[in-house]
C-alpha cells in the first residue's frame, strides 16, 4: 500500500441508504490501506445512524463523523426527514434542494480541520455525484475534490450523460444514442424510468441535477463502485464522459459476502443492513425458510430502500408468484400513493394470498411453507448468500445488483427510477445475467409475465434461458471476487493508485 503522512480526508455522501453504505465501505477500504484520518460528514440523523453502525463494527472504529447543521423544516420537509428511505418523489426533490444548504456547514468543518491541523487543509474532499458544489468548496480551501459515484460505471455514465444532454427530448418513440456510449448501445424511450422521462431541461429535477453534474466535471477525478473487468464498457463510457481520471475501486461489499472461501456461517448477521433501525424479520427466520428449500430454488423479491409498486401490480405480482409454484421471499411495502413505511393491508393482495402461501401442507411429506412475506426490511445479504436463493426479482439498484451477482444469483429486472433501467440494460445486454420483466414503477405487469420471468430465471425447461443466465451470473461472481482479491485484484490496485495519487500530486 502507498505510504502517506496521515493527512485528513473528508467524505460527503448523499443522504440515501444506497449512498451512505458504500461511502462507509469506501472509508473502511481507504483506512485499511493508508494512514489518512477520515471524517464522514452528513446531517445529524444520518450521522447518528452511521455512528451506530460503526460502533458495532470494529473495522469502522477509527472513522470520525461530523454532523452538518441541517433544518429540514426550512425546506418544506417534515422535521427529522433527512434520508430518502421510504420517501415519496415530491419530498425527494425537496431533500435534494435542501442538501445545497450543507455548503456552509461543510465549509466550517473544513475550516476547523485546517485550523486544528496547523493550517494544513484536508488532503481532499470525496463527495457524492449529487454534490458537485463540493468542488468549489475544495478549491476555496486549496484542496482537491474527488467525485465518488456509488452507482456502477454504465449506469452512472448513462444517467449523467442523459441529464446533461437530454438526448431523448422531442422524441416520440424509437431509439436514441446517448453521448459517451458507442452506437451499438442504443437506448429506448422505455429506459427512461423515473423523473428523466418528463425532463425538458427546465423542470425541477433538471434544475438541480444538471448544475451538480456539470460541477462534478471540475473535480480532480472520479471513484466508481465497480471494477474494470466487471464493467469494461461502462468504465470506458465513464472515462469518455468525465474526461478525468477514473478509479474503479469496487465493488465495495462487506467482506463476509465476497470472501473466496465459502466457509462463513450463513447465519452470521452482517451489520450494515440498516443503521440504527430494526429489520422487519430476524435473519435466522429467513435462513430457516431457505434451509427448507433446495439449492437455487427460491425467488427473492425486493425493490430496495425507496421504491414500491402500484396496488394493481402488487396483486399481479402476488398472483404471478403463486402461479410460478416456486418458493419465494417477498419484501413488502405499501403500494404507491401510501406511506411506504406504514403497515401493510390485506386489501392490497389477492384474497387469501397470505394464508395460501404461508400454510404448511400437512398432507405433503415435507411440511414447508412456500412463501415468506417480510414487512418493510429484510436481511438481504443473508438471503442472497444462501445457496437456496435462485433468482432476485429486483429494482436493479446498484447495491442490490452487486450483492446479487457477487453470489452468482441472476436477476429478474424491474427497474423503477434513477439509473436502474440502465443497470438492467447492461446486465441483460452486456453480461447476460438478467431477464427484464418490466420498466418503471407504473408499468402494467401481468401475473403471466411474472410467472414466465420467474420460470426463465430459475426453471430448467428445455430451451429456457435459466441455465445460461446462471452460468453468466457465476462468471460475474468470479469477476467480482477477482477484482477485490488482495495483491492482484484490479480494484485493489486502483485503490492503491488513487491513494498514491493523493500523496504524490
Ligand atoms: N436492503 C436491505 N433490505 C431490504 C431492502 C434493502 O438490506 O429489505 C439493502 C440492500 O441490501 C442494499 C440497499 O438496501 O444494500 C439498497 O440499495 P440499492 O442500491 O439496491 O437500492 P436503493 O435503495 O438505493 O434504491
Amino acid at each position: 500500500a502507498p505510504s502517506d503522512d496521515g493527512g485528513h480526508i473528508v467524505m460527503l455522501p448523499f443522504m440515501a441508504h444506497g449512498h451512505l453504505i458504500p461511502f462507509l465501505a469506501l472509508a473502511r477500504r481507504i483506512q485499511r490501506r493508508s494512514r489518512f484520518t477520515i471524517t464522514i460528514a452528513s446531517t445529524p440523523v444520518n450521522v447518528r445512524r452511521l455512528r451506530s453502525t460503526a460502533m458495532a463494527d470494529p473495522t469502522l472504529k477509527a472513522i470520525n463523523f461530523a454532523e452538518l447543521a441541517f433544518d429540514p423544516s426550512a425546506h418544506g420537509l417534515p422535521s427529522n426527514t433527512e434520508n430518502t428511505e421510504n420517501m415519496p418523489l415530491t419530498q425527494m426533490v425537496d431533500l435534494c434542494y435542501a442538501s445545497l444548504s450543507l455548503r456552509a456547514p461543510l465549509e466550517s468543518l473544513v475550516a476547523n480541520i485546517t485550523c486544528r491541523e496547523d493550517g494544513r487543509p484536508p488532503v481532499c474532499i470525496i463527495s457524492d455525484f449529487f454534490f458537485g458544489w463540493a468542488a468549489d468548496v475544495a478549491k476555496a480551501f486549496g484542496t482537491r475534490n474527488y467525485t465518488f459515484t456509488t452507482c456502477g460505471a454504465y449506469g452512472t455514465s448513462a444517467y449523467v450523460s442523459m441529464w446533461l444532454h437530454l438526448p431523448h427530448r422531442g422524441m416520440e418513440s424509437g431509439k436514441f444514442i446517448v453521448p459517451a456510449f458507442p452506437e451499438r448501445c442504443l437506448f429506448d424511450k422505455s429506459h427512461l424510468v423515473g423523473m428523466i422521462r418528463e425532463a425538458d431541461g427546465d423542470d425541477v429535477w433538471s434544475r438541480f441535477l444538471r448544475p451538480q453534474f456539470e460541477l462534478t466535471l471540475n473535480s480532480s477525478g472520479w471513484l466508481c463502485n465497480t471494477s474494470e473487468e466487471f464493467e469494461p464498457l461502462g468504465t470506458a463510457a465513464l472515462r469518455n464522459l468525465v474526461k478525468r481520471p477514473v478509479w474503479t475501486i469496487g465493488p465495495l461489499l462487506p467482506d463476509a459476502i465476497v470472501r473466496n472461501d465459502d466457509s462463513s456461517d450463513s447465519s452470521t448477521s452482517i451489520s450494515e443492513h440498516r443503521p440504527g433501525k430494526p429489520l422487519g424479520i430476524a435473519p435466522e427466520r429467513c435462513v430457516e425458510f431457505l434451509d427448507e428449500h433446495p439449492p437455487g430454488s427460491v425467488v427473492y423479491v425486493c425493490f430496495g430502500s425507496q421504491n414500491t409498486i402500484t396496488e394493481s401490480n402488487m396483486k399481479e405480482l402476488a398472483a404471478g408468484l403463486e402461479a410460478s409454484e416456486r418458493p419465494f421471499i417477498w419484501v413488502m411495502r405499501p403500494p404507491l400513493g401510501f406511506d411506504m413505511g406504514g403497515e401493510m393491508r390485506d386489501e392490497w393482495l389477492p384474497p387469501g394470498f397470505e394464508k395460501r402461501v404461508t400454510r404448511v401442507d400437512e398432507k405433503k411429506k415435507k411440511k414447508k411453507k412456500r412463501g415468506l412475506l417480510v414487512r418493510d426490511w429484510a436481511p438481504q445479504l443473508e438471503i442472497l448468500r444462501h445457496s437456496s436463493t435462485g433468482a432476485f426479482l429486483s429494482h436493479c439498484g446498484w447495491n442490490s445488483t452487486l450483492e446479487s451477482l457477487s453470489q452468482g444469483v441472476p436477476i429478474i429486472g424491474w427497474p423503477m427510477a434513477a439509473e436502474q433501467a440502465y443497470n438492467a440494460k447492461m446486465m441483460a445486454e452486456e453480461m447476460g445475467v438478467c431477464v427484464e420483466l418490466a420498466r418503471g414503477a407504473a408499468a402494467e405487469v401481468s401475473r403471466e409475465e411474472v410467472r414466465r420471468a420467474i420460470e426463465a430465471a430459475v426453471g430448467d425447461a428445455e430451451g429456457g434461458k435459466g441455465k445460461e443466465l446462471r452460468e453468466r451470473a457465476m462468471e460475474a461472481r468470479e469477476k467480482i471476487r477477482r477484482a477485490v482479491t488482495e495483491g492482484e485484484g484490479s480494484s485493489v490496485k486502483a485503490m492503491d493508485e488513487f491513494l498514491r495519487n493523493l500523496v504524490t500530486s
